[in-house]
């Protein structure tokens, strides 16, 4: 089954295809987040310990993206805190950004696929509205997509990241100043933890290059 997109902009009854989640139209992300935290809308609450659905700064223009909790955020509550989580908090103080008070982190689905595996389409779809009212409300200046399944379920883009790392993506999210957010995808930290060299060229080597691009553009504005 293909992901279908919902539009960029809700109707106001903030319903959307292919979700049996409804939210409060009131632009309070912790409204949102109250309405996430008993979400039974797909088959990933019978597994679930905890709802993950965020950590950081909701103020912050600078918002990361990924797949899904593993283990220890399902355990936790708090997305990327396990292994590969404590190399994206790295990657991110690499460049002297703050992970509590520059960035806003969450996911594209807010239940632990059982067994880490990649959460379905539909799983996608049915969690979309609380993505997209991170987004919406939030309105971040840059998205930062940590992997593909980030990539695939915030733009519907199925690209490798090996093919567009490193580029600017438009997105048709309303950023503050009246323009769009930019978003950048690279590889997942879990992917780097299995491809540990940091020779010129390599996928570690690449990221570096991305965070450093992603510093410049946050300083920009
Ligand atoms: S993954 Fe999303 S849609 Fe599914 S139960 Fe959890 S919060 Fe609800």
């Amino acid at each position: 089954m293909s992901l279908t997109m919902p539009p960029s902009v809700p109707p106001a009854a903030t319903a959307f295809a292919g979700s049996s989640v409804v939210l409060p139209d009131c632009g309070n992300i912790e409204a949102v987040k109250s309405v996430a935290l008993g979400c039974v809308a797909c088959k990933l609450n019978e597994t679930r310990q905890h709802v993950v659905f965020s950590d950081g700064n909701p103020q912050a223009g600078l918002m990361f993206i990924g797949e899904g909790p593993g283990a220890q955020e399902d355990e936790t509550g708090i997305p990327f805190v396990g292994r590969a989580g404590q190399l994206l908090t790295k990657i991110i103080e690499s460049v002297g950004l703050r992970r509590q008070q520059d960035t806003y982190i969450c996911n594209v689905v807010k239940c632990r696929p059982p067994g880490n595996r990649v959460p379905t389409d539909v799983e996608m779809q049915q969690c979309y509205p609380y993505l997209h009212a991170q987004i919406h409300v939030l309105k971040p200046r840059i998205i930062v997509l940590v992997g593909a399944t980030a990539l695939r379920g915030v733009l519907g883009n199925r690209s490798p990241i090996s093919k567009v790392r490193g580029q600017w993506l438009e997105t048709p999210f309303p950023a503050p100043n009246g323009g769009t957010a930019k978003a950048m995808a690279i590889f997942h930290p879990s992917y780097l933890l299995r491809n540990p060299s940091p020779n010129e060229g390599t996928p570690k080597w690449l990221t570096w290059q991305d965070i450093q691009a992603i510093k410049r553009c946050y300083d920009e504005d």
